[in-house]
């Protein structure tokens, strides 16, 4: 008898919670220390004498009842290294247990002896590592891309610094080659027709030499927009004006929408209808192939949440949560973005266009107005149909721009490309 209590009393002071069940009793509760009445909040006077599906949810006793029949089937020891059980005031106990398969020598019975071990408070720290350990990586991730932008940012820095001097060098130069040209075709002999044509070519040439120059000052020109409240509508007539020429020679179909009541954006008027003008120019060009071109130009109003929502978180990094902003978009039905070429679109010099037709200037230059407006611009394939999306969003508010060069863009357009 007094064994017994020793043996009660070691039990209800040890640090671990400790059961018992009779097996052949529908594995009936026969011990239930102090700890064990402490982590599942329930008192030996209940415990005891039920069973697992009388003290916890179906889905908990079903899942107890496996183990221990596991252990009587194999004979020995079993580790479970978390379990969970949720007391009756909601609390959520991690426990690692042991159980042991024991015939009691005095009675005959077959017990699962069961030993758990509270790792709760382990288990939330372990939680809470994790959590901070996703944190670091995120923290980590965003600081590489931060880096990433931020050499890229020098680099078109130093592009714009080059190409300011080439440009200062160059232009004078070519002027003197364009007056000599001119001047020497007035004094050829007309039925020389090498002459005529040795000097057309070298007109071309000096003209596309010029065009470049014109797009590296463009390039590195100083960041001052005259920036004025603005309809969209007005601009996008006036550059329909200005490429009628083109648009009608490529025999391109134009359909254009504009919401109505669509907010004012705050313009550089001349340097967004470049911007515009590049964009359409490219449609254009990528619409040589097609049998019917059509050019749909589209404007509406939206507010940031839609449109990170909609396509990529993107243009969080530039505007606000919940700004209000109009897009832009220029969509084309020509042969699209080959996957290779994706992420250098807006690389300066970048062209796929036969020399004399592209100068690879055109998007770069264009994002840098576009993003001194505080705006962004993404070029991507559209999803289902053949061709391209220039989709511009700009901001409703005048704001200082952000100037953003992205290393993100190309893999946004690895993946919605197709
Ligand atoms: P350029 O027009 O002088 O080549 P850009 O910087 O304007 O220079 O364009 C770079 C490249 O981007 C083009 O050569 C072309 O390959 C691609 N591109 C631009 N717009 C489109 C479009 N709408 N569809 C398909 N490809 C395009």
């Amino acid at each position: 008898m007094e064994e017994h209590s020793i043996v009660e009393s070691v039990l209800d002071n040890l640090p671990v919670a400790v059961f018992a069940k009779d097996v052949a009793g529908d594995f009936r509760f026969v011990l239930w220390n102090k700890k064990q009445e402490e982590v599942t909040t329930l008192p030996a006077a209940k415990a005891l004498g039920s069973n697992d599906y009388d003290l916890f949810s179906q889905e908990s006793a079903d899942y107890f009842r496996s183990v221990d029949k596991a252990v009587i089937r194999r004979g020995k020891l079993m580790k479970v290294p978390e379990e969970i059980i949720e007391t009756k005031n909601g609390r959520e106990v991690h426990l690692r247990t042991v159980k042991i398969p024991v015939h009691d020598k005095e009675t005959g019975r077959l017990l699962v002896v069961g030993i758990s071990e509270d790792i709760t408070e382990q288990f939330k720290s372990r939680e809470q590592l994790e959590q901070l350990n996703l944190h670091l990586v995120a923290t980590n991730k965003e600081l590489q891309e931060t880096q990433m932008q931020l050499i890229q940012a020098e680099k078109l820095e130093s592009i714009g610094r080059l190409a300011a001097g080439v440009a200062h060098e160059v232009k004078n130069p070519l002027a003197l080659l364009l007056l000599g040209v001119d001047y020497l075709s007035q004094g050829i002999d007309p039925d020389d027709e090498n002459v005529a044509t040795i000097l057309d070519q070298m007109r071309g040439a000096v003209d596309r030499a010029d065009r470049i120059v014109r797009g590296l000052v463009d390039f590195s020109s100083q960041r001052a927009l005259s920036r004025e409240a603005t309809e969209l509508r007005r601009v996008i007539d006036e550059v329909l004006i200005l490429i009628k020429h083109e648009l009608t020679l490529s025999n391109t179909r134009v359909t254009v929408k504009i919401d109505k009541d669509l907010p004012l954006v705050f313009l550089d008027m001349s340097k967004f209808e470049q911007v515009l003008i590049n964009l359409i120019i490219n449609a254009v060009h990528a619409m040589a192939g097609s049998d019917s071109r059509h050019l749909e130009i589209l404007a509406r109003a939206d507010s940031l949440e839609d449109v990170a929502k909609n396509e990529g978180a993107r243009s969080r990094e530039v505007f606000r949560s919940g700004d209000r902003v109009v897009i832009l978009e220029i969509i084309d039905n020509g042969c699209g973005i080959a996957p290779s070429d994706a992420g250098r679109l807006f690389d300066p010099f970048f062209t796929t266009k036969a020399t004399g037709l592209g100068t690879g200037l055109g998007l770069s230059v264009a994002r840098r107005i576009v993003e001194l407006h505080g705006g962004e611009l993404t070029l991507r394939n559209r999803t289902r149909e053949r061709g391209a999306i220039a989709r511009l969003v700009l901001p409703t508010k005048l704001g200082t721009g952000k100037v953003r060069t992205t290393t993100r863009e190309a893999k946004e357009i690895d993946t919605s490309s197709g």
